[in-house]
């Protein structure tokens, strides 16, 4: 029987951080188990834009790492520093109070430390997000929104480095290769079983690592436990994420927590294909709405646009879509903003734009892409646009300014539009069709968060040998700050890996 000293189930974010850690600590022969074939390495975190969310000081702490500004731009930015405060708070508030205080202060708390690690020993290329976390506001770049860093090239960047430091390290990555059964042996993990090539291999190891993915892959167990029509949403990431990891944890008695109908879900173009594509990735995202108004085919205003900065409303936008007559709606902006919604998403060829010179014509030409109410939807826009004119009037001394919430508002409408509202009413008009995208699902494992040891059903102490991070770590409730995936997977990536290369040296 073959022998490792710990295998990392999962070749995404999490799983490579965790792979790397145990190397990084001592731990020989450190193999990585992924189902997906190799082109299809790095699960979501392939597919993802690279944003991390972290602790800092501002400009001056983080410039160090980042290898995109000169000593010249440094000067026109302007960066508020992230506190452990606000990041928690972040958690806390988008979660309704319901994540696991002790589980969100391991996160946060090891955020800052976890990014100079990407950074120096794993080799991430940080960038500073000008194009989706700053605005120019006169002359200045002005940060918002809490994040700031990304990796160059985004998730494909991030797993390209994440893939040349696990060579360097010398950890295995075995691909086509499913994991099937976690054996164990007095109460501890004693192997894993997986199946490659159609074969069943027992290896033996005493730390297992779980960085399967969450179950959004799966439109049974998401119609199961997120709800009726959720099958129907797009996936926006990986096919591999069946749910694989759950069952392999609680045939050992792991106990699950945290939000097991609750996931991530975006606006999403509805006309992109059912799963992941590894070309356009992340360029499916539609997150222009804030500049603009949603509209459903019965054509009403559906959410809150402008309720607080995209990076905390965009994740629980797509299960609002997803509940609205046929599971799509329609974004809508004028010219004064066209020229500045994302290129990346929003650019020519990436995803159909619907233009019109009269609000009347913009909606005949979206009856023909699902619009059934015609009229209501030339109402709505009206009606929004006599708001915000009032609400201005009102305000004189308001001006709009995406970096901040600039409480630019709406009087009178039953649904407002809190921040940056803007009347839709010089052509030419811009619509685009979006639906709901599943990202990633948030119920999970509980785990310790010092060691990210997986805690028992039974004993409410820990699995020996069981660790977990990344998706499969049941911390996220109904919402969430973006870019915490990413920094999530890498802190108790690391420390599963840490405490895996700890378990493995037990004789
Ligand atoms: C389009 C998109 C954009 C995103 N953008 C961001 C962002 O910018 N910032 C951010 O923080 N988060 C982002 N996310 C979320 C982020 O991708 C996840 O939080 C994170 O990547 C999860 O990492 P993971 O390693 O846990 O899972 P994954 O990266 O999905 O890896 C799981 C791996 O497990 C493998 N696997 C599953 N079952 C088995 C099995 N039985 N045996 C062996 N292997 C198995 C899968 O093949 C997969 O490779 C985005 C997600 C998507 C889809």
């Amino acid at each position: 029987m073959d022998s490792f000293g710990c295998i990392v189930v999962g070749s995404g974010n999490a799983g490579s951080c965790a792979a790397f850690a145990a190397a990084e600590a001592g731990c020989d022969k450190v193999l990585i188990v992924d189902v997906c074939p190799p082109e299809w390495v790095g699960g979501n975190g392939y597919f993802t834009a690279g944003a991390f969310r972290t602790v800092h000081g501002g400009l001056h702490d983080l410039l160090p790492i980042v290898n995109n500004v000169s000593a010249e731009q440094a000067g026109s930015i302007d960066m508020d520093p992230y506190s452990l405060h606000d990041f928690l708070g972040d958690i806390m508030r988008l979660g309704n109070g319901k994540p696991d205080p002790a589980l969100a202060h391991a996160l946060v708390a090891s955020s800052r430390d976890t990014i100079g690690w990407l950074a120096d020993k794993v080799g991430l290329p940080f960038m500073f997000s000008f194009h989706r976390q700053a605005y120019n506001v006169n002359g200045r770049q002005r940060f918002w929104g809490g994040m700031v860093l990304c990796t160059e090239d985004g998730g494909k960047g991030l797993i390209a480095a994440h893939q040349r430091a696990l060579a360097k390290a010398k950890v295995q990555v075995w691909f086509n290769c499913r994991a099937v059964e976690i054996t164990m042996k007095n109460g501890a993990v004693s192997g894993l079983v997986v199946e490659k090539e159609g074969k069943k291999m027992h290896l033996a190891t005493r730390a297992v690592v779980l960085a399967a993915g969450g179950f959004e892959s799966n439109p049974q167990l998401r119609e199961k436990h997120l709800g009726a029509g959720w099958e129907r949403a797009i996936l926006r990431g990986t096919p591999y994420n069946q749910g694989d990891g759950f069952k392999l944890a609680a045939a050992v008695g792991a106990r699950q927590t945290g939000d097991w109908a609750g996931c991530h879900s975006t606006c999403w173009d509805a006309n992109a294909p059912a799963e992941g594509q590894r070309d356009l990735t992340n360029q499916f995202t539609k997150s222009g709405y804030p500049l603009g108004i949603m509209i459903n085919s019965a054509g009403q205003r559906f959410v809150d646009e402008g309720e607080d900065f995209r990076n905390y409303t965009y994740a629980k936008f797509g299960r609002a879509i997803l509940k609205q007559p046929g599971g799509y709606v329609f974004q809508v902006w004028d010219s004064k903003v066209i020229g500045s919604l994302r290129v990346e998403e929003y650019g020519d060829g990436i995803v159909e734009k619907i233009f019109a010179d009269r609000i009347e014509d913009l909606a005949d030409k979206l009856v023909a892409k699902g619009l059934k109410e015609k009229e209501g939807f030339v109402e709505t826009v009206k009606q929004f646009n006599e708001a915000v004119k009032s609400y201005q009037a009102e305000n004189v001394h308001c001006t709009w300014n995406p970096a901040i919430k600039d409480r630019m508002s709406t009087t009178d409408l039953a649904m407002p539009k809190s921040n940056w509202a803007l009347t839709i009413d010089q052509p030419p008009f811009m619509a685009v069709k979006v639906a709901c995208g599943v990202t990633f699902t948030f119920g999970g494992l509980e785990i310790d968060p010092e060691t990210a040891g997986v805690i028992s059903e039974k004993t409410s102490k820990m699995i020996p040998g069981l660790f977990c991070t990344g998706e499969m770590v049941g911390l996220f409730h109904g919402n969430y700050p973006g870019g915490s995936g990413l920094t999530c997977g890498a802190v108790f990536g690391r420390k599963a890996g840490q405490a895996a290369a700890k378990a493995a040296k037990i004789a």
